[in-house]
């Protein structure tokens, strides 16, 4: 059950309501939020009825979500989340609310040479976020680990550049602090999902955060591991599906398109679809995307690489920029006729 608090209420009320929640044999969360409070009750499944604390002082609703997962839910937030994010110096994307956002760039950043010409090339070609890794959580301890801080400070520069706000993976706390420093959205890899000591970290922070789902969750642990940053206070969560871990060898994942429309009936948080993770085959990027806001995503983001043979990661999923073109005016078309804003 969620309580939620009057936009006037004191300390006191919270703590009235709080130390009732725990007279009545309940965990009471406090749920801070920028508009409203709201105190969580967990394992209520059944004997708490919302009419003992309506009357409080303080008190504005008792809202039932039996679920696992509160302020994920739509039984909190009804209407659909509209998520803003601005570049340095450039323009805001906006996600939700009749917006198709495509984010676009190379899998990793492997030299500020190939960053600022596939950054431009993309910009041509109208994305709006300009995605890439500094910090690559790779299979094998061997492969290209990515730059770190001089990938980032690559990132910023072609940021400023073509004026796209940024989107990159932080692979732990203590790359957190840099790729907040920089980066417009935070990442958290599908490797990451559920780790919730760095979720709780992003969800202290005051930046939008792209989560990506875990190669084996399910929807619903998708949805509690969004909880886990939005119950720090950050409300600016994206959630990503990016295929999951099946027995056929055809695709590199096995991209669940089916998860956009039942995470929507679940959740108010804006949708990103990568079918370039999700398939793992440049040939098969561009008909998922297409599939991808045929099915109600808002965003989706795609790897693209001009030489993709030299690429350090991921280049046989990349788009060459001719592709991404392509892609980019069949998702216009798809765009005009479901009513879709995609500037
Ligand atoms: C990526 O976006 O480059 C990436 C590593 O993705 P995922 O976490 O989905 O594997
Ligand atoms: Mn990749």
């Amino acid at each position: 059950m969620l309580i939620i608090m009057k936009p006037d209420h004191t300390q006191e009320d919270i703590d009235r309501v709080t130390s009732h929640i725990k007279t009545l044999g309940f965990e009471p969360h406090v749920l801070p939020g920028e508009q409203r409070v709201a105190i969580g009750i967990t394992g209520n499944q059944g004997p708490v009825e919302p009419s003992p604390f309506l009357g409080m002082p303080g008190v504005a609703d008792a809202i039932r979500v039996s679920k696992p997962y509160k302020l994920a839910s739509r039984a909190f937030a009804p209407k659909n989340f509209q998520m803003k994010v601005a570049s340095e110096n450039g323009s805001t994307v906006t996600f939700g609310d009749g917006h198709f956002v495509v984010m676009a760039g190379p899998c990793s950043v492997e030299s500020e040479e190939q960053t600022l010409r596939i950054a431009h090339a993309v910009k041509e070609r109208g994305a709006h976020v300009l995605r890439g890794g500094a910090y690559k959580p790779r299979s094998s301890p061997y492969a290209f680990q990515g730059l770190g801080i001089p990938g980032l400070e690559i990132l910023k520069k072609a940021s400023l550049e073509t004026g796209l706000p940024i989107i990159s993976e932080a692979l732990d706390e203590e790359s957190l602090e840099a790729v907040a420093e920089y980066a417009d959205i935070i990442q958290i890899g599908a490797r990451n999902m559920q780790n919730f000591s760095l979720l709780k970290k992003i969800g202290q922070l005051d930046k939008p955060a792209m989560l990506k789902r875990g190669i084996s969750a399910t929807i619903e642990e998708w949805l509690m591991a969004a909880e886990y940053i939005l119950s720090q206070g950050n409300k600016n969560v994206l959630l990503c599906e990016r295929g999951i871990r099946s027995y056929d060898k055809a695709t590199r994942n096995l991209l669940d398109l089916s998860a956009v429309p039942v995470a929507q009936e679940l959740s108010h948080l804006p949708i990103v679809v990568d079918p370039s993770h999700g398939t793992g085959r440049r040939d098969k990027v561009a008909p998922m995307a297409k599939g991808a806001i045929a099915v109600g995503a808002q965003s989706v983001i795609v790897e693209v690489h001009d030489r993709p043979h030299e690429a350090l990661s991921d280049g046989p999923q990349a788009l060459l920029p001719e592709d991404f073109a392509e892609m980019m005016r069949d998702l216009r078309k798809i765009a005009n006729a479901l009513e879709l804003k995609m500037n």
